[in-house]
């Protein structure tokens, strides 16, 4: 293996990716927001502020809805302490504003805080410390990369797999705290930048190849063995009708084939008869659905009625593995092997 551990300032990364990083997140789009939160205050954009116990704030026109359409957007919100904001409880300040004609709520606050919460919402709080350890650098490093490639937009990050999955203080735990802790400022970089940190959940002993998978150079990511083969990889199938897959992707079906491998074992097509449509295996898990065909790592069989797909794996397989993460850390293996393992092309460097 590579000498990877490589500790020091590193000042030449952008001064926009400092440690004491301030995260904007837009919290999930909703008809309405009930507000509630200690010593709750909202400010408007003329300076005016109001106290209140709790509030519903929606979008009328261009306005908000009475009774509170005589505060002008955008306000900030604050507290003492969380906010509650629908289904959830957050940390920070709310900014409200308006954007394409809907009411959208961003969430202010210290990345630390944000990535406590984030690693318990994408990962299993119950993994190994040193499991957790290597989400929250790759966390970390995910949403430092997005923070410098979004500037100037009203959020770094969507709360939803799009981006990372961020619930809120329901996901912050002791044990999540402790993993951001312990890694305080470590990022994975390369050529001083931080780079795109992909993970997922399982494979199914093999991880992807970036660049079958998203197109374009990720020289510091490539295919490698994951030892989540023995961490009884999660095993799917899913069986769409042939009027469900013509509704889905559009025109005549009457069959299913895979073509060709890529270097990684995966088809390079999926192929639907009569009409030769061919998708690769991520177009077709965005057509049908990134939870109905959970990998690329797929098989599929087909009747007079429709088809059954089968395989192993949640998720792009590009990065991090997370199942397979958890196997190393219970391996005896620290994070920084870990990290080493499934981005051999990045450094770790603290901020
Ligand atoms: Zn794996």
């Amino acid at each position: 293996m590579r000498a990877f551990v490589c500790f020091g300032v590193l000042l030449s990364i952008t001064a926009r990716a400092s440690a004491d990083q301030e995260m904007a997140i837009e919290v999930p789009a909703a008809p309405h927001y009930a507000l509630s939160g200690k010593k709750l205050v909202i400010e408007d954009a003329a300076g005016v502020e109001t106290s209140h116990a709790s509030v519903t704030l929606a979008l009328c026109g261009d306005r908000l809805c009475p009774p509170y359409d005589g505060l002008l957007l955008p306000l900030k919100i604050r507290a003492t302490g969380p906010i509650r904001i629908n289904d959830r409880r957050l940390l920070g300040a709310l900014w409200a504003i308006v954007q394409d004609d809907a009411l959208v709520v961003i969430n202010r606050l210290p990345l630390e805080d944000y990535l406590a919460a984030t690693v318990g919402s994408e990962m299993p709080r119950s993994f190994p410390p040193e499991a957790l350890k290597a989400q929250a650098v790759a966390a970390r490093t995910y949403a430092l990369s997005r923070k410098i490639t979004r500037e100037g937009a009203v959020a770094h990050l969507r709360s939803s797999t799009l981006d990372q999955v961020y619930g809120g203080l329901v996901n912050s735990t002791e044990e999540t705290r402790a993993a951001v802790q312990a890694t305080a400022g470590e990022v994975l970089v390369y050529e001083r930048t931080p780079i795109e940190a992909f993970f997922f959940s399982s494979c199914s002993g093999t991880t992807r190849d970036p660049g079958l998978v998203f197109g374009g150079a990720y020289p510091y990511i490539k295919s490698v063995e994951c030892a989540c083969g023995a961490d009884k990889p999660l095993a799917w199938s899913a069986r769409l009708s042939f009027t469900e897959l013509e509704r889905k992707l559009g025109g005549k079906v009457s069959g299913v084939a895979l073509e060709g491998e890529a270097s990684d074992g995966r088809p390079r097509a999926i192929v639907f008869s009569p009409r030769d449509k061919r998708f690769s295996p991520e177009e077709l898990r965005k057509k049908l659905g990134y939870t109905v065909i959970k990998s690329a790592d797929l098989h599929v069989a087909c009747d007079e009625k429709g088809c059954t797909f089968s395989g192993a794996g949640y998720g792009h397989g590009v990065g991090m593995c997370q199942h397979g993460a958890r196997a190393m850390a219970t391996a005896g293996k620290n994070y920084k092997e870990i990290l080493e393992h499934y981005y051999p092309g990045a450094q770790l460097k603290k901020l």
